[in-house]
């Protein structure tokens, strides 16, 4: 008997036929005498209906928040009717969804009434998704004579107050856990538990931040020495690249802990950046899988790294970003500008994804998301103002448009050659490549381009992690 957290996604939950599988499946495992854990995103899209519900209180357009509400329910809704006999785990369903909705609404009408969303009501707004979903798929469950509870993760969860993408306090949250989750699940419960969303101390609602419930998932897990975290997903595991970027996306069959983790910091959507942090340490067997071909064994992560039998192992992009320049003749004699420049990004509210510093030291560059370039370049500004004014340092330089490009592979550290190879691929597409960083565990290697050469740059890069690596002697 093993203990098994799975979390599915949005596609995963996102129509009666997926939900219908994802029951199947975990049905299959109990049949197998597995404890389960389940932890469920929103239906696909309605996280995107909600934030756009808020806007659009905040703005006073009511009708367009109540049509919002509307449809989430009439979708709810209909799921229940076509998945649940008619009866009393139906009417009561029913009812939540009912009584979820008017809440949403009453939110909303706050809002609406106050003319400005702020971060505290937005995470209460946008938890709704996973608080329906959750409910209807227990009930679902129940009515296949699975017995299941729909719970609010911040039962459990606890968290600091940065709304929007919250960081869990790890000590509370693990002993909710073991004490409240964990003894139920030996009573026969099976939970459905709301990914993405959590609580403060003094009960504020929180969310981990969007794409969320992979780490939710990974907190579960680890909280509850989960032997297995199976994240189930709509694609068949951790690929080669999006394969949305390029058709001929590969599975891989295995990637490290330290692999995924630059692959998802780096813009692969399939796993939320945070998920490995809790179960790294644990031994958890972590699998991502694909809820519409369960047959099939989905990507491995584990703490081994395993070198490839390809040049490179994957591929991922982060699009919508902004390449800010420090420069100037008399940085040299200036200690610690670097430092106060990520301070001054940090204060606008900014996280750098990567740094990438000429040996001259005369200027470096950072990136950061579009929409934070212009607040990031005041900041700066005005925490350099004497050595701008000086002259020392000249205005911040501020480059749209752009795109980083990351390949990912543990085989890369000690092999000569590859960034050789990627670079010089570039060149011969003409691809002018602006700045380059290479990631501190060795394992990948990421630059910045123009946006506008990305596909190109993304199909040629592929190449190499679809190709198999010739032997050097059969190569001569
Ligand atoms: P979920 O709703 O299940 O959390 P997401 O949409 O968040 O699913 O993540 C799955 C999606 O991630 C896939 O549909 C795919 O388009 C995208 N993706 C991006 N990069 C990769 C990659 N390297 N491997 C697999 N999928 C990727
Ligand atoms: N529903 C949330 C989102 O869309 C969390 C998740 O799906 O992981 O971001
Ligand atoms: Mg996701």
């Amino acid at each position: 008997m093993a203990l098994i957290t799975m979390k599915f996604g949005g596609t995963s939950v996102g129509s009666p036929e997926a939900i219908s599988t994802v029951t199947e499946i975990v049905r299959g495992s109990l049949s197998r005498n597995d404890q389960v854990i389940v932890i469920v995103s929103a239906m696909s899209g309605v996280t995107d209906q909600l934030i756009r519900s808020a806007q659009d209180a905040a703005g006073g357009n009511k009708w367009g928040y109540l049509s919002v509400g509307q449809k989430i329910r009439d979708r709810h809704d209909e799921v229940i009717n076509l998945l649940t006999q008619p009866g009393k785990n139906r009417d009561a369903v029913k009812a939540e969804v009912a009584a979820l909705v008017a809440q949403h609404g009453e939110l909303c009408q706050a809002v609406n009434v106050l003319g400005e969303v702020t971060p505290r009501i937005l995470d209460s707004i946008i938890a709704f998704g996973e608080r329906l979903s959750a409910r209807v798929i227990a009930a679902i469950l129940r009515d296949q004579g699975v017995n299941s509870r729909a719970y609010d993760a911040g039962e459990f969860i606890i968290t600091d107050d940065q709304y929007g993408s919250a960081n869990p306090l790890w000590k509370e949250t693990e002993a909710n856990i073991r004490k409240q989750l964990l003894p139920q699940i030996a009573n026969g419960v099976t939970p459905i538990i709301t990914g993405f969303i959590a609580q403060t101390l003094d009960g504020h609602g929180t969310t981990l931040g969007r794409g969320g419930s992979d780490y939710s998932g990974a907190i579960f897990a680890a909280a509850s020495d989960s032997d297995e975290l199976i994240i189930w997903t709509d694609v068949d595991g951790v690929m080669t690249t999006d394969p949305r970027l390029d058709k001929r996306a590969r599975v891989l069959p295995y990637i490290s802990y330290q692999e995924i983790g630059e692959l998802a910091f780096y813009g692969a959507k399939v796993l939320h950046p945070k998920t490995v942090q809790p179960i790294i340490d644990k031994n958890t067997v972590l699998r991502v899988r694909n809820t519409f071909n369960p047959s099939f064994e989905g990507t491995l992560i584990g703490a081994e790294s395993r070198p490839a039998d390809t040049v490179v192992k994957a591929v991922t992009t982060v699009k919508n970003v902004s390449l800010l320049t420090v420069s100037g003749r008399g940085m040299i004699g200036v200690p610690g500008i670097a430092g106060r420049t990520f301070l001054a990004s940090a204060r606008a509210g900014c996280n750098i994804l990567m740094i990438s510093q000429a040996s001259s030291e005369q200027s470096f560059c950072f990136v950061v998301v579009a929409d934070c370039a212009s607040r990031v370049k005041d900041e700066i500004e005005s925490e350099l103002v004497e050595e701008i004014a000086h002259q020392d340092v000249d205005a911040v330089d501020v480059l749209d448009q752009v795109a980083i490009v990351t390949v990912v592979g543990a085989g890369m550290r000690g092999t000569p050659g590859i960034a050789g190879r990627v670079f010089s691929m570039m060149g011969s597409n003409r691809i002018n490549v602006i700045a380059i960083a290479q990631g501190s565990s060795e394992c990948s290697i990421s630059f910045v381009i123009d946006q506008a050469d990305l596909q190109r740059a993304v199909s040629t890069l592929h190449d190499l992690a679809l190709e198999a690596v010739v032997p050097v002697a059969a190569a001569n």
